[in-house]
């Protein structure tokens, strides 16, 4: 079972288990997923294969006015603004002047708000998204694996994008938190040797921190599980014991 699609541009403010109370910002077409990944255990179902970069993205005026009337009638600034949505937001073809819009709006009307972004990692490799990425105060970017194989089966990227492309992006990136999102059974990414694989892909990026995490909305594949709770606290130890800062949820 898998949740529906956003149908506008904002939405929340939600409380997130990762940010607390955070207005979602969705630059991707209402109601349809855009995405470089595929992956298994996706809350909004599979990615039309088929369909291509959408048209009927939020424009940036759009996405101005929708903060502009939203933000004054909320009884408390939110904690974050969070670029989020129906996929992966740095596909947007104008996404370096909305980051900009958005921030100066942040500085002008909330603040307190800290801006973020959940991303796949999929654009790491461009260095114009990397520099607006930089512009963010927090930068979630995902790694679920360690091999070119489980990248493969469980992200299931489109285009013919590498883990080491990925990899070597969010190295040359520098100050990203990594999410990691770990499944058991026969369709999951865990295996002890995979996690070890991961740790070294983590030794390049040097992350501030990593969030550990399992299934938790709905998921596509019924070949996953859920990882257990031990299982995900003592990936957060070996983290630990490398020096790399981690938090499980
Ligand atoms: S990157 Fe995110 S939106 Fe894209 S398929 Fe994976 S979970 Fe879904």
């Amino acid at each position: 079972m898998t949740i529906p699609l956003k149908t506008g541009i904002l939405y929340g403010p939600v409380n997130s288990r990762r940010l607390g109370r955070s207005l979602g910002i969705n630059l991707l077409p209402a109601g349809r997923k855009v995405c470089t990944f595929d992956c298994a255990y996706c809350q909004y179902g599979w990615t039309e294969r088929s369909a291509g970069l959408a048209s009927g993205f939020a424009t940036p005026e759009a996405v101005v006015q929708s903060l502009e009337a939203l933000l004054p009638t909320l009884p408390q600034p939110p904690a974050y603004l969070t670029f989020s949505g129906n996929g992966e937001p740095t596909l947007h073809p104008e996404f370096p002047a909305i980051v900009e819009a958005v921030i100066g709006i942040r500085d002008r009307l909330v603040p307190s708000a800290r801006t973020a972004i959940l991303s796949n990692s999929g654009t790491s490799g461009r260095e114009d998204i990397r520099r607006s990425l930089r512009r963010l105060d927090v930068r979630i970017m995902k790694l679920d694996a360690g091999t070119e194989a489980v990248f493969s089966g469980f992200n299931r990227p489109l285009g013919g994008l590498t883990l080491k492309e990925i990899v070597d992006g969010l190295a040359e990136h520098g100050g990203v938190t990594v999410q990691s999102l770990w499944a058991g059974g026969p369709a999951g990414n865990y295996s002890e040797g995979e996690v070890e694989k991961w740790i070294e892909r983590l030794r390049l990026v040097r992350p501030v921190e990593v969030q550990i995490y399992s299934l938790d909305r709905g998921w596509p594949d019924l070949w996953l599980a859920p990882l257990e709770r031990r299982r995900l606290d003592a990936i957060g130890a070996r983290l630990k014991a490398e020096g790399i800062p981690a938090t499980v949820f």
